[in-house]
């Protein structure tokens, strides 16, 4: 699932693209994804024509600001990502029309696509289909945004504020990073990621933590997350740029998916357990309680 530093990358490659665009039409083959409004028609009539005149990220939501007060928001879930570029409509299947990057497969499953003014397309290539977009006002924005925690990246996120935050929290220190309740945009990856650059067991209660364990997870936090934001994120899952690359941020993984390697600090057997049905990528060694 695209996390802070990948919908970062979307949302500042859509800021180069396609801000100050009008919508001139949507199109969908599958109509549950947009929520709100639920009628299809309706959300049509209602985006048509309005300009885009800001975009912007809160945890992993991709917010677009629209004339008229609305924004438009797309959360990418498991597979979701935006492209843009220009396509045309062959039996059922999007075909681009240039030759490049947005021809490989995990970019063809566009059930989305935005027809903007000046002649650019906005798709949305989604293979498990479990993104969500929904045209909001400013009060159900709000209502929507409400229970995320905060940004860890914000200039004002102070070692002091991310302690408080973690002594209210409950339960092991990956399950607490990962709770969006808490921190807004950290995932399966970054959380990996952070605990082995702390040196922290991921299942060590949160709780538990010394000041300097918090203080190595904060560091850490402050360190890999933009720096992956920096490469424009990793692609070893299903994410894209909107041009349809990669991100460069796969080779920089110290133990996501790297279970059977050897350990980079410490030479040890990366390994990979299960937590409430995701899998959890640590060093025994060096990763402790
Ligand atoms: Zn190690």
């Amino acid at each position: 699932m695209p996390e802070l530093p990948e919908v970062e990358t979307t949302v500042r490659d859509l800021q180069k693209k396609i801000l100050n665009r009008r919508i001139k039409n949507v199109w969908t083959d599958f109509k549950k994804m947009i929520k709100r409004p639920k009628d299809f028609e309706e959300f049509k009539k209602e985006i048509k024509g309005k300009k885009i005149e800001q975009i912007r990220r809160r945890g992993k939501n991709i917010l677009i600001d629209l004339s008229g007060n609305k924004t438009l928001l797309i959360h990418q879930k498991l597979t979701g990502h935006l492209l843009i570029g220009n396509w045309k409509l062959e039996i059922r299947n999007w075909k681009p029309l240039k030759a490049g990057p947005l021809q490989e497969k995990i970019n063809t499953y566009i059930h989305l696509m935005f027809w903007l003014s000046g002649n650019l397309m906005l798709a949305l290539s989604d293979l498990r289909k479990f993104a969500k977009v929904e045209l909001l006002d400013q009060e159900e924005l709000k209502k929507e945004l409400s229970s995320l925690g905060p940004e860890p990246l914000e200039k004002d996120f102070t070692f002091e504020k991310f302690q408080e935050v973690l002594k209210r929290a409950r339960g092991k220190i990956k399950q607490v990073l990962m709770d969006q309740e808490v921190f807004a945009g950290i995932g399966n990856i970054y959380s990996d990621e952070i605990l082995w650059k702390a040196k922290i067991h991921p299942f060590k209660d949160a709780s538990k933590l010394s000041d300097s364990d918090s203080n190595r997870i904060y560091q850490a936090m402050r360190e890999i997350l933009p720096k992956a934001i920096e490469l424009g994120g990793e692609s070893i899952s299903d994410f894209r740029r909107v041009s349809g690359e990669r991100g460069y941020f796969d080779p920089e993984r110290k133990v996501y998916r790297r279970e059977g390697e050897e350990c980079s600090r410490c030479g040890k057997m990366i390994k990979r357990i299960k937590l409430t049905g995701r899998s959890v990528h640590f060093c025994p060694k060096c990763q402790v309680f």
